[in-house]
Protein backbone atom coordinates (compact mmCIF):
# COMPACT_ATOMS: atom_id res chain seq x y z
CA UNK A 1 0.00 0.00 0.00
CA UNK A 2 2.67 2.39 1.11
CA UNK A 3 4.76 1.72 -2.16
CA UNK A 4 1.37 2.42 -4.40
CA UNK A 5 0.96 5.75 -2.97
CA UNK A 6 4.50 6.48 -3.05
CA UNK A 7 3.83 5.58 -7.03
CA UNK A 8 0.85 8.24 -7.00
CA UNK A 9 3.27 11.19 -5.44
CA UNK A 10 5.60 10.55 -8.24
CA UNK A 11 3.22 11.01 -10.81
CA UNK A 12 2.17 14.35 -12.02
CA UNK A 13 -0.07 16.29 -10.68
CA UNK A 14 -2.95 16.64 -13.24
CA UNK A 15 -2.70 12.61 -13.16
CA UNK A 16 -2.77 12.69 -9.39
CA UNK A 17 -6.53 14.50 -9.07
CA UNK A 18 -7.72 12.60 -12.13
CA UNK A 19 -7.07 9.19 -10.32
CA UNK A 20 -8.75 10.65 -7.04
CA UNK A 21 -11.84 12.08 -8.76
CA UNK A 22 -11.73 8.25 -10.29
CA UNK A 23 -11.49 6.50 -6.81
CA UNK A 24 -14.29 8.78 -5.18
CA UNK A 25 -16.86 8.33 -8.30
CA UNK A 26 -16.20 4.30 -7.50
CA UNK A 27 -16.79 4.94 -4.05
CA UNK A 28 -20.08 6.57 -4.83
CA UNK A 29 -21.31 3.65 -6.67
CA UNK A 30 -20.66 1.44 -4.82
CA UNK A 31 -22.44 2.73 -1.84
CA UNK A 32 -24.92 4.45 -2.80
CA UNK A 33 -26.85 2.51 -5.73
CA UNK A 34 -29.34 3.47 -7.83
CA UNK A 35 -33.33 3.37 -6.57
CA UNK A 36 -34.21 0.26 -8.90
CA UNK A 37 -31.00 -1.46 -7.61
CA UNK A 38 -31.90 -0.83 -4.05
CA UNK A 39 -35.23 -2.67 -4.35
CA UNK A 40 -33.80 -5.61 -6.21
CA UNK A 41 -31.54 -6.28 -3.75
CA UNK A 42 -34.36 -6.10 -1.10
CA UNK A 43 -36.37 -8.72 -3.34
CA UNK A 44 -33.59 -10.62 -3.25
CA UNK A 45 -33.15 -10.52 0.91
CA UNK A 46 -37.08 -11.38 1.33
CA UNK A 47 -36.87 -14.07 -1.52
CA UNK A 48 -34.40 -16.00 0.93
CA UNK A 49 -35.92 -15.31 3.91
CA UNK A 50 -39.93 -16.40 2.63
CA UNK A 51 -38.30 -19.25 1.11
CA UNK A 52 -36.00 -19.87 4.70
CA UNK A 53 -39.44 -19.56 6.45
CA UNK A 54 -41.42 -21.89 4.12
CA UNK A 55 -39.02 -24.55 4.51
CA UNK A 56 -38.57 -24.05 8.38
CA UNK A 57 -42.39 -23.98 8.13
CA UNK A 58 -42.59 -26.94 6.47
CA UNK A 59 -39.91 -28.68 8.92
CA UNK A 60 -42.04 -27.79 11.50
CA UNK A 61 -44.02 -30.84 12.37
CA UNK A 62 -40.96 -33.28 11.93
CA UNK A 63 -39.04 -30.81 14.11
CA UNK A 64 -41.32 -31.51 16.72
CA UNK A 65 -40.91 -35.56 16.54
CA UNK A 66 -37.31 -34.71 17.33
CA UNK A 67 -37.97 -32.68 20.59
CA UNK A 68 -35.54 -35.09 22.03
CA UNK A 69 -32.63 -33.33 21.06
CA UNK A 70 -32.60 -30.48 23.35
CA UNK A 71 -30.42 -28.18 20.76
CA UNK A 72 -33.79 -28.67 18.09
CA UNK A 73 -36.13 -25.69 18.83
CA UNK A 74 -39.47 -25.40 17.75
CA UNK A 75 -38.89 -22.32 14.89
CA UNK A 76 -42.20 -21.18 14.56
CA UNK A 77 -43.47 -17.88 15.72
CA UNK A 78 -46.63 -17.75 17.24
CA UNK A 79 -48.83 -14.69 18.90
CA UNK A 80 -49.24 -15.86 22.51
CA UNK A 81 -53.29 -15.65 22.16
CA UNK A 82 -53.07 -18.36 19.71
CA UNK A 83 -51.50 -20.97 22.06
CA UNK A 84 -53.10 -23.57 23.65
CA UNK A 85 -51.67 -25.43 27.17
CA UNK A 86 -51.20 -29.44 26.14
CA UNK A 87 -50.87 -30.90 29.31
CA UNK A 88 -47.38 -32.94 29.21
CA UNK A 89 -47.85 -36.75 27.94
CA UNK A 90 -50.41 -35.98 25.65
CA UNK A 91 -49.63 -37.40 22.26
CA UNK A 92 -48.39 -34.75 19.36
CA UNK A 93 -45.74 -32.22 19.77
CA UNK A 94 -46.80 -28.80 20.82
CA UNK A 95 -45.42 -27.10 17.51
CA UNK A 96 -47.67 -29.66 15.51
CA UNK A 97 -50.89 -28.74 17.75
CA UNK A 98 -49.50 -24.63 17.34
CA UNK A 99 -49.16 -24.97 13.91
CA UNK A 100 -52.58 -26.78 12.93
CA UNK A 101 -54.20 -24.33 15.12
CA UNK A 102 -52.50 -21.48 13.29
CA UNK A 103 -53.67 -22.73 9.92
CA UNK A 104 -57.48 -23.01 11.21
CA UNK A 105 -56.79 -19.33 11.98
CA UNK A 106 -56.29 -18.39 8.68
CA UNK A 107 -58.87 -16.80 6.94
CA UNK A 108 -58.73 -18.74 3.50
CA UNK A 109 -57.46 -22.12 2.41
CA UNK A 110 -55.28 -20.32 -0.07
CA UNK A 111 -53.96 -17.87 2.13
CA UNK A 112 -50.72 -19.73 3.77
CA UNK A 113 -49.70 -19.03 7.49
CA UNK A 114 -46.70 -17.73 5.79
CA UNK A 115 -48.35 -14.70 5.08
CA UNK A 116 -50.11 -14.08 8.39
CA UNK A 117 -46.45 -14.66 10.29
CA UNK A 118 -44.96 -12.06 8.04
CA UNK A 119 -41.24 -13.44 8.17
CA UNK A 120 -40.36 -9.84 6.05
CA UNK A 121 -41.42 -7.20 8.43
CA UNK A 122 -40.54 -9.91 11.67
CA UNK A 123 -36.77 -10.22 9.88
CA UNK A 124 -36.48 -6.22 8.51
CA UNK A 125 -37.63 -3.26 9.56
CA UNK A 126 -38.16 -1.96 6.29
CA UNK A 127 -41.60 -1.57 4.46
CA UNK A 128 -41.48 -3.16 1.10
CA UNK A 129 -43.24 -1.82 -1.57
CA UNK A 130 -45.03 -5.04 -3.03
CA UNK A 131 -43.90 -7.02 -5.51
CA UNK A 132 -44.94 -10.09 -6.91
CA UNK A 133 -43.23 -12.45 -4.25
CA UNK A 134 -44.37 -10.22 -1.83
CA UNK A 135 -47.74 -9.52 -2.55
CA UNK A 136 -49.55 -11.77 0.09
CA UNK A 137 -47.47 -10.11 2.99
CA UNK A 138 -50.35 -8.19 4.82
CA UNK A 139 -49.74 -4.96 6.06
CA UNK A 140 -46.77 -4.10 8.93
CA UNK A 141 -47.78 -4.45 12.53
CA UNK A 142 -47.07 -3.46 15.46
CA UNK A 143 -46.58 -6.87 17.24
CA UNK A 144 -44.99 -8.40 14.00
CA UNK A 145 -41.65 -7.26 15.43
CA UNK A 146 -42.21 -9.19 18.24
CA UNK A 147 -40.63 -13.25 18.17
CA UNK A 148 -42.18 -15.88 20.56
CA UNK A 149 -40.43 -18.56 20.84
CA UNK A 150 -41.06 -22.34 22.50
CA UNK A 151 -38.38 -24.07 24.62
CA UNK A 152 -39.61 -27.60 25.67
CA UNK A 153 -38.04 -28.72 28.70
CA UNK A 154 -37.11 -32.68 28.04
CA UNK A 155 -35.93 -35.14 30.34
CA UNK A 156 -33.39 -34.30 32.68
CA UNK A 157 -33.50 -31.06 31.99
CA UNK A 158 -33.16 -28.22 34.39
CA UNK A 159 -34.35 -24.70 34.41
CA UNK A 160 -30.28 -23.50 34.37
CA UNK A 161 -30.11 -25.77 31.24
CA UNK A 162 -33.66 -24.70 29.62
CA UNK A 163 -32.69 -20.73 30.33
CA UNK A 164 -29.12 -21.20 28.46
CA UNK A 165 -30.73 -22.52 25.40
CA UNK A 166 -33.03 -19.45 25.07
CA UNK A 167 -30.40 -17.11 25.43
CA UNK A 168 -30.53 -15.94 28.75
CA UNK A 169 -27.48 -15.10 30.72
CA UNK A 170 -26.50 -16.65 34.39
CA UNK A 171 -26.88 -13.51 35.95
CA UNK A 172 -31.06 -13.26 34.16
CA UNK A 173 -31.32 -17.00 35.40
CA UNK A 174 -30.19 -15.20 39.05
CA UNK A 175 -32.49 -12.86 39.00
CA UNK A 176 -35.56 -14.71 37.33
CA UNK A 177 -35.19 -17.27 40.58
CA UNK A 178 -35.10 -14.71 43.15
CA UNK A 179 -38.45 -13.69 42.08
CA UNK A 180 -41.17 -16.03 44.37
CA UNK A 181 -43.30 -17.04 42.19
CA UNK A 182 -40.72 -17.84 39.52
CA UNK A 183 -38.39 -19.96 42.10
CA UNK A 184 -41.63 -21.77 42.98
CA UNK A 185 -42.18 -22.97 39.40
CA UNK A 186 -39.20 -22.66 37.31
CA UNK A 187 -36.99 -24.39 39.47
CA UNK A 188 -39.32 -27.68 39.22
CA UNK A 189 -40.53 -27.17 35.78
CA UNK A 190 -41.33 -30.71 34.68
CA UNK A 191 -39.89 -32.69 30.87
CA UNK A 192 -42.89 -31.74 28.60
CA UNK A 193 -43.63 -27.80 29.98
CA UNK A 194 -42.27 -25.17 28.32
CA UNK A 195 -40.87 -21.36 28.62
CA UNK A 196 -41.98 -18.99 25.50
CA UNK A 197 -39.58 -16.00 25.29
CA UNK A 198 -40.25 -12.75 23.56
CA UNK A 199 -38.06 -11.13 21.48
CA UNK A 200 -38.03 -7.30 20.01
CA UNK A 201 -36.62 -6.68 16.77
CA UNK A 202 -33.31 -5.97 18.21
CA UNK A 203 -33.45 -9.35 19.31
CA UNK A 204 -33.60 -8.17 23.21
CA UNK A 205 -35.90 -10.49 25.52
CA UNK A 206 -38.51 -8.40 26.75
CA UNK A 207 -40.70 -11.38 28.19
CA UNK A 208 -40.54 -14.73 29.32
CA UNK A 209 -43.83 -16.58 29.92
CA UNK A 210 -44.77 -20.45 31.96
CA UNK A 211 -48.12 -21.90 31.61
CA UNK A 212 -48.51 -22.48 35.53
CA UNK A 213 -51.94 -24.08 35.02
CA UNK A 214 -55.05 -24.46 32.66
CA UNK A 215 -56.08 -20.82 33.69
CA UNK A 216 -52.59 -19.26 34.86
CA UNK A 217 -49.55 -18.13 33.05
CA UNK A 218 -46.74 -16.56 34.46
CA UNK A 219 -45.09 -13.29 33.11
CA UNK A 220 -41.53 -12.57 33.39
CA UNK A 221 -41.03 -9.26 31.90
CA UNK A 222 -37.98 -7.44 31.35
CA UNK A 223 -37.30 -4.06 31.33
CA UNK A 224 -33.69 -2.40 31.26
CA UNK A 225 -32.15 -5.54 33.02
CA UNK A 226 -34.70 -5.70 35.43
CA UNK A 227 -36.96 -8.29 36.11
CA UNK A 228 -40.69 -8.22 37.16
CA UNK A 229 -42.82 -10.66 37.48
CA UNK A 230 -47.02 -11.37 37.21
CA UNK A 231 -49.41 -13.72 37.15
CA UNK A 232 -52.18 -13.13 34.64
CA UNK A 233 -55.21 -15.50 35.60
CA UNK A 234 -58.19 -16.54 32.91
CA UNK A 235 -61.21 -16.16 33.95
CA UNK A 236 -63.78 -19.41 33.87
CA UNK A 237 -66.95 -19.32 32.63
CA UNK A 238 -69.04 -21.49 34.08
CA UNK A 239 -71.86 -23.43 31.61
CA UNK A 240 -75.19 -25.23 32.77
CA UNK A 241 -75.86 -28.30 30.90
CA UNK A 242 -78.58 -30.97 31.20
CA UNK A 243 -78.90 -34.64 30.42
CA UNK A 244 -81.48 -37.02 30.58
CA UNK A 245 -81.16 -40.46 30.52
CA UNK A 246 -82.72 -44.43 30.76
CA UNK A 247 -81.18 -47.11 31.53
CA UNK A 248 -81.19 -50.22 29.26
CA UNK A 249 -78.06 -52.54 30.31
CA UNK A 250 -75.85 -50.55 33.31
CA UNK A 251 -75.74 -46.93 34.61
CA UNK A 252 -72.32 -46.16 33.45
CA UNK A 253 -72.93 -47.09 29.86
CA UNK A 254 -76.28 -45.34 29.74
CA UNK A 255 -74.75 -42.31 31.68
CA UNK A 256 -71.41 -41.97 29.01
CA UNK A 257 -73.60 -42.68 26.06
CA UNK A 258 -75.52 -39.84 27.34
CA UNK A 259 -72.46 -37.20 27.07
CA UNK A 260 -71.32 -37.70 31.00
CA UNK A 261 -68.36 -36.94 31.55
CA UNK A 262 -66.70 -40.13 33.94
CA UNK A 263 -66.36 -37.56 36.70
CA UNK A 264 -69.70 -36.40 36.99
CA UNK A 265 -70.49 -40.25 36.61
CA UNK A 266 -69.21 -40.98 39.99
CA UNK A 267 -70.15 -37.73 41.55
CA UNK A 268 -74.17 -38.82 40.70
CA UNK A 269 -73.16 -42.18 42.22
CA UNK A 270 -71.48 -40.59 45.36
CA UNK A 271 -74.20 -38.27 45.95
CA UNK A 272 -77.20 -40.51 45.76
CA UNK A 273 -74.85 -43.09 47.58
CA UNK A 274 -76.38 -43.04 50.65
CA UNK A 275 -80.10 -44.16 48.84
CA UNK A 276 -79.17 -46.32 46.52
CA UNK A 277 -76.89 -49.41 45.84
CA UNK A 278 -74.76 -48.82 42.37
CA UNK A 279 -73.34 -51.70 42.30
CA UNK A 280 -76.36 -54.39 42.55
CA UNK A 281 -79.97 -52.70 43.10
CA UNK A 282 -79.58 -50.70 39.48
CA UNK A 283 -82.51 -52.02 37.30
CA UNK A 284 -83.42 -51.75 33.51
CA UNK A 285 -85.90 -48.83 33.11
CA UNK A 286 -84.13 -46.73 36.19
CA UNK A 287 -83.74 -43.34 34.78
CA UNK A 288 -81.90 -40.11 35.60
CA UNK A 289 -82.15 -36.16 34.64
CA UNK A 290 -79.27 -33.97 35.85
CA UNK A 291 -78.28 -30.23 35.27
CA UNK A 292 -74.45 -29.73 36.14
CA UNK A 293 -71.60 -27.08 35.22
CA UNK A 294 -69.16 -27.33 32.92
CA UNK A 295 -65.58 -25.18 32.85
CA UNK A 296 -64.92 -22.88 29.85
CA UNK A 297 -61.86 -20.60 29.18
CA UNK A 298 -61.60 -18.75 25.83
CA UNK A 299 -64.47 -21.04 24.99
CA UNK A 300 -62.08 -24.21 25.44
CA UNK A 301 -63.62 -26.51 27.57
CA UNK A 302 -61.23 -27.31 30.53
CA UNK A 303 -62.54 -29.72 32.87
CA UNK A 304 -66.28 -30.39 34.80
CA UNK A 305 -68.03 -28.53 37.66
CA UNK A 306 -70.24 -29.30 40.33
CA UNK A 307 -73.65 -30.98 39.52
CA UNK A 308 -76.27 -28.88 40.19
CA UNK A 309 -79.68 -30.92 41.24
CA UNK A 310 -80.78 -34.44 40.20
CA UNK A 311 -83.14 -36.63 40.03
CA UNK A 312 -82.87 -40.75 39.96
CA UNK A 313 -85.75 -42.62 39.98
CA UNK A 314 -84.70 -46.74 41.23
CA UNK A 315 -86.86 -49.46 40.76
CA UNK A 316 -89.66 -46.83 40.59
CA UNK A 317 -88.76 -44.60 43.91
CA UNK A 318 -87.83 -40.94 43.38
CA UNK A 319 -84.62 -39.35 44.84
CA UNK A 320 -83.51 -36.14 44.29
CA UNK A 321 -80.74 -33.91 45.07
CA UNK A 322 -79.89 -30.24 45.23
CA UNK A 323 -76.36 -28.59 46.06
CA UNK A 324 -76.81 -26.06 48.17
CA UNK A 325 -74.52 -22.67 48.72
CA UNK A 326 -72.48 -24.72 51.59
CA UNK A 327 -71.60 -27.19 49.02
CA UNK A 328 -73.40 -30.22 50.26
CA UNK A 329 -76.41 -32.04 48.97
CA UNK A 330 -80.22 -32.04 50.01
CA UNK A 331 -82.90 -34.02 48.97
CA UNK A 332 -85.38 -31.54 47.25
CA UNK A 333 -87.20 -30.87 50.64
CA UNK A 334 -84.22 -30.52 52.41
CA UNK A 335 -82.79 -33.43 54.26
CA UNK A 336 -79.10 -34.12 53.85
CA UNK A 337 -78.12 -36.59 51.41
CA UNK A 338 -75.68 -37.87 54.01
CA UNK A 339 -76.90 -40.55 56.38
CA UNK A 340 -75.58 -42.94 58.33
CA UNK A 341 -74.63 -45.85 56.19
CA UNK A 342 -73.64 -46.43 52.40
CA UNK A 343 -75.73 -48.40 50.68
CA UNK A 344 -72.45 -50.06 49.40
CA UNK A 345 -69.18 -50.76 50.52
CA UNK A 346 -68.04 -51.16 47.71
CA UNK A 347 -67.75 -48.79 44.66
CA UNK A 348 -70.27 -49.47 41.76
CA UNK A 349 -67.63 -49.15 38.93
CA UNK A 350 -65.44 -52.91 40.61
CA UNK A 351 -68.67 -54.35 40.74
CA UNK A 352 -69.66 -56.80 37.62
CA UNK A 353 -73.73 -55.92 37.63
CA UNK A 354 -76.45 -58.20 37.23
CA UNK A 355 -80.41 -57.04 36.21
CA UNK A 356 -81.24 -60.62 36.71
CA UNK A 357 -82.70 -60.69 40.58
CA UNK A 358 -83.11 -64.31 40.80
CA UNK A 359 -79.38 -64.78 39.46
CA UNK A 360 -77.64 -67.06 40.79
CA UNK A 361 -75.23 -66.91 43.83
CA UNK A 362 -71.81 -66.22 42.11
CA UNK A 363 -70.00 -68.70 44.53
CA UNK A 364 -72.10 -71.25 45.28
CA UNK A 365 -74.19 -71.88 42.10
CA UNK A 366 -77.66 -71.38 43.96
CA UNK A 367 -79.99 -68.84 44.21
CA UNK A 368 -79.40 -66.23 46.65
CA UNK A 369 -80.65 -66.98 50.11
CA UNK A 370 -78.15 -66.25 52.72
CA UNK A 371 -77.82 -63.88 55.33
CA UNK A 372 -75.64 -61.30 53.69
CA UNK A 373 -75.09 -59.32 50.22
CA UNK A 374 -72.51 -60.63 48.01
CA UNK A 375 -70.02 -58.22 45.57
CA UNK A 376 -68.32 -60.02 43.34
CA UNK A 377 -65.30 -58.28 41.98
CA UNK A 378 -61.55 -58.51 41.37
CA UNK A 379 -59.27 -59.12 44.07
CA UNK A 380 -57.79 -56.85 45.84
CA UNK A 381 -60.99 -53.69 44.82
CA UNK A 382 -61.33 -51.67 48.18
CA UNK A 383 -64.01 -52.22 50.71
CA UNK A 384 -65.26 -48.82 52.19
CA UNK A 385 -66.91 -48.94 56.10
CA UNK A 386 -70.64 -48.38 55.43
CA UNK A 387 -70.69 -45.52 58.26
CA UNK A 388 -68.43 -44.20 61.24
CA UNK A 389 -67.82 -46.90 64.24
CA UNK A 390 -65.36 -48.97 66.20
CA UNK A 391 -63.28 -51.67 64.73
CA UNK A 392 -64.87 -54.50 67.23
CA UNK A 393 -63.30 -57.57 65.21
CA UNK A 394 -60.06 -57.76 62.70
CA UNK A 395 -59.32 -61.32 62.44
CA UNK A 396 -58.69 -64.43 59.95
CA UNK A 397 -60.75 -68.10 60.58
CA UNK A 398 -61.02 -70.47 58.43
CA UNK A 399 -64.62 -70.09 57.50
CA UNK A 400 -64.60 -66.07 57.37
CA UNK A 401 -60.68 -65.86 56.07
CA UNK A 402 -60.08 -62.55 56.96
CA UNK A 403 -62.64 -60.20 58.10
CA UNK A 404 -63.57 -57.15 60.13
CA UNK A 405 -66.95 -56.47 61.96
CA UNK A 406 -67.54 -52.95 62.76
CA UNK A 407 -70.28 -51.88 65.69
CA UNK A 408 -71.44 -48.59 64.60
CA UNK A 409 -73.90 -47.98 68.01
CA UNK A 410 -75.92 -50.00 70.53
CA UNK A 411 -77.88 -50.76 67.23
CA UNK A 412 -76.46 -51.38 64.03
CA UNK A 413 -73.03 -53.54 63.20
CA UNK A 414 -71.49 -54.41 59.78
CA UNK A 415 -69.41 -57.28 58.99
CA UNK A 416 -67.19 -57.64 55.97
CA UNK A 417 -65.78 -61.19 55.32
CA UNK A 418 -63.06 -62.83 52.56
CA UNK A 419 -60.94 -60.36 52.50
CA UNK A 420 -57.62 -60.50 50.84
CA UNK A 421 -56.41 -57.76 53.47
CA UNK A 422 -57.24 -56.35 56.37
CA UNK A 423 -56.14 -52.58 56.61
CA UNK A 424 -57.43 -52.00 60.32
CA UNK A 425 -57.12 -53.35 63.61
CA UNK A 426 -59.29 -54.33 66.47
CA UNK A 427 -60.09 -50.95 68.83
CA UNK A 428 -59.29 -49.21 65.25
CA UNK A 429 -61.86 -45.96 65.06
CA UNK A 430 -63.22 -45.84 61.76
CA UNK A 431 -64.92 -42.96 59.43
CA UNK A 432 -67.51 -43.48 56.81
CA UNK A 433 -65.93 -44.66 53.75
CA UNK A 434 -62.70 -45.50 54.83
CA UNK A 435 -60.81 -48.17 53.46
CA UNK A 436 -60.58 -51.05 55.79
CA UNK A 437 -59.64 -53.55 53.38
CA UNK A 438 -59.46 -55.17 49.95
CA UNK A 439 -61.82 -57.65 48.53
CA UNK A 440 -60.25 -61.32 48.33
CA UNK A 441 -61.37 -64.73 48.38
CA UNK A 442 -60.05 -65.85 51.51
CA UNK A 443 -62.32 -68.42 53.98
CA UNK A 444 -64.93 -71.06 52.63
CA UNK A 445 -65.36 -69.46 49.33
CA UNK A 446 -64.41 -70.76 45.70
CA UNK A 447 -64.34 -67.36 44.23
CA UNK A 448 -63.43 -63.97 45.08
CA UNK A 449 -66.36 -61.86 46.71
CA UNK A 450 -67.20 -59.66 49.73
CA UNK A 451 -69.54 -61.00 51.54
CA UNK A 452 -71.11 -58.12 53.81
CA UNK A 453 -74.16 -58.35 56.24
CA UNK A 454 -75.66 -55.68 58.28
CA UNK A 455 -77.15 -56.45 61.98
CA UNK A 456 -79.89 -53.71 63.27
CA UNK A 457 -80.30 -55.30 67.44
CA UNK A 458 -78.49 -58.47 66.79
CA UNK A 459 -81.08 -59.31 63.67
CA UNK A 460 -79.60 -59.57 60.18
CA UNK A 461 -81.24 -57.49 57.80
CA UNK A 462 -80.95 -56.98 53.67
CA UNK A 463 -78.38 -53.49 53.84
CA UNK A 464 -79.95 -52.80 50.74
CA UNK A 465 -83.44 -52.16 51.91
CA UNK A 466 -83.31 -51.91 55.55
CA UNK A 467 -85.03 -48.09 57.08
CA UNK A 468 -81.83 -46.49 58.10
CA UNK A 469 -81.72 -43.51 60.51
CA UNK A 470 -83.02 -40.41 59.34
CA UNK A 471 -80.88 -37.68 57.94
CA UNK A 472 -79.84 -34.04 59.04
CA UNK A 473 -82.25 -31.61 57.75
CA UNK A 474 -81.10 -28.71 56.14
CA UNK A 475 -80.22 -25.36 59.12
CA UNK A 476 -83.72 -23.69 60.42
CA UNK A 477 -82.14 -20.49 58.94
CA UNK A 478 -81.12 -21.87 55.48
CA UNK A 479 -84.62 -23.46 55.11
CA UNK A 480 -86.40 -20.19 53.26
CA UNK A 481 -83.49 -19.99 51.02
CA UNK A 482 -82.95 -23.53 50.36
CA UNK A 483 -86.42 -24.08 49.32
CA UNK A 484 -86.67 -21.55 46.92
CA UNK A 485 -83.53 -22.45 44.73
CA UNK A 486 -83.87 -26.73 45.10
CA UNK A 487 -88.17 -25.18 43.40
CA UNK A 488 -85.98 -23.37 41.28
CA UNK A 489 -83.68 -26.11 40.10
CA UNK A 490 -86.09 -28.49 40.13
CA UNK A 491 -88.31 -26.73 37.62
CA UNK A 492 -85.62 -26.24 35.35
CA UNK A 493 -84.73 -30.06 35.77
CA UNK A 494 -88.44 -31.08 34.97
CA UNK A 495 -88.52 -28.39 32.17
CA UNK A 496 -85.51 -29.94 30.42
CA UNK A 497 -86.44 -32.98 30.68
CA UNK A 498 -89.78 -32.30 28.89
CA UNK A 499 -88.11 -30.96 26.31
CA UNK A 500 -85.85 -34.01 25.93
CA UNK A 501 -88.56 -36.47 25.36
CA UNK A 502 -90.37 -33.92 23.54
CA UNK A 503 -87.25 -33.88 21.02
CA UNK A 504 -87.22 -37.95 20.92
ZN1 LIG B 1 -72.03 -64.46 50.88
Amino acid sequence: MAKLITLIKLLPKAHQIALSLLVIFTVIIVLFPSDDAKASKHTQVGKVDLSERIQSLQNAPHKGDETNSPNKQSEYSVPLAFRTPTPPGQTGSQSNTSLQKLQALTPSKESSPIADLNPLAASDNTILTPTKDAENAVPYREADLLSHKAYKVSKGDTFGGLANRAGLTPRDVYQITRLPKSKKNLLKIMPGEEIIVTKDAQDEITQISYQMDKISTLLISKNEDKFEETVNVKTITLENKFITANISSNFWNAAATAGLSANHIMQLANIFGWDIDFALDIRKDDHFSLMYEEEYVDGQYIGTGNILAAEFYNQGERYTAVRYTDGEYYSESGNSMRKAFLRSPVDFKYVSSSFNPRRLHPVTGQVKAHRGVDYVAAIGTPIKAAGKGKVVEASYNKYNGNYVFIKHNDTYTTKYLHLNKRKVKRGDSVKQGEIIGTLGKTGRVTGAHLHYEFIVNGVHRNPRTVKLPKSQPIDKKERTQFAALSKQLMAKIEKNKQLQYANN
